[in-house]
């Protein structure tokens, strides 16, 4: 088991990818501490990593609050006594255009998916600088670089946290000990684009036959999280781009 005794945060662990990732990093035996909102899909998933063996706990997380994920820290330094990684992953994809003025969708997404990552690296950030020792581990997107009509906000908050994550390898390089890395996925089955509503967004999907693309699964995009996790110390892995063979 590659991930013995490691103590690692995964933010939206209720579904989609960060459920994946919990898995694996679980099956890899890592104790797995897991945030989202829907408790009751936090307490199943709980259930079945405990029953398989392995470890895991979960406190109902709203990553748009800096003190939720202060939360997720004190519990892995309580219950553990120690963390190893982050995977800032909690993300929303209203899609829309922009004339459509969606503020609420706007801003639903640049607190999540980057302020979001900013509140889980600040939290973990005191701990990993007093130990010289963590990999922090965000989910960006590949519409962080390519921008489509309707994906102007999301790509900008994508774009985001991909400039925020070299910035702070940069940053992080002088301390030797700790790994920063950003993991663009391409589309990935998941229920993400179940809030779009804007039909011109609606509408160009369609047209481009999105649904018929044959898509990742979010266990592909754990094992990019798994394999940049256990890499030699020696190595930091910045990026990893992983798109389905068939998206153009
Ligand atoms: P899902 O909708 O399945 O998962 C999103 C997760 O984020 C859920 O667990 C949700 O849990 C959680 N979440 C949303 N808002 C918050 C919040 N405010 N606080 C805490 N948790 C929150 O989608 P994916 O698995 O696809 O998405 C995971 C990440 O992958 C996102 O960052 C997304 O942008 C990125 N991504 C996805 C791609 C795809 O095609 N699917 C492609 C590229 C990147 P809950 O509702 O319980 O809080």
């Amino acid at each position: 088991m590659k991930l013995e005794d490691k103590v690692i945060i995964v933010t939206g662990a209720s579904s989609g990818i960060g459920e994946a990732i919990s898995l694996l990093l679980a099956e890899e035996g890592a104790s797995i501490i897991m945030g989202a909102r829907r408790e009751d899909l936090l307490r199943d998933l709980c259930e079945k990593i405990n029953t398989r063996g392995g470890k895991a706990s979960y406190i109902m997380t709203d990553v748009t609050f800096k003190g939720d994920l202060d939360r997720l820290v004190k519990h892995a330094l309580d219950e553990y006594g120690r963390l190893d990684a982050i995977i800032n992953n909690a993300g929303v994809m209203p899609l829309s255009y922009v004339e459509v003025m969606d503020f609420e969708g706007w801003e639903s997404m640049i607190d999540t998916n980057f302020k979001g990552v900013l509140h889980g690296v600040g939290a973990v950030l005191p701990y990993f600088l007093e130990q010289n020792n963590g990999h922090i581990i965000n989910i960006s997107s590949d519409a962080g670089e390519k921008v489509n009509a309707g994906s102007a906000i999301y790509s900008a908050t994508k774009a985001a946290v991909n400039v925020f994550t070299e910035g702070l390898r940069a940053e992080l390089s002088s301390r030797k000990g700790i790994r920063v890395t950003c993991i663009q996925p391409g589309a990935t089955m998941s229920e993400i684009a179940n809030s779009i509503e804007d039909p011109l967004v609606l509408e160009d999907r369609k047209n481009a036959k999105f649904d018929e693309v044959r898509k990742l699964i979010p266990e592909d995009v754990a094992q990019a999280v798994c394999y940049a996790l256990c890499t030699s110390k020696r190595s930091s892995i910045n990026e990893i781009v992983i798109r389905p063979t068939d998206q153009p």
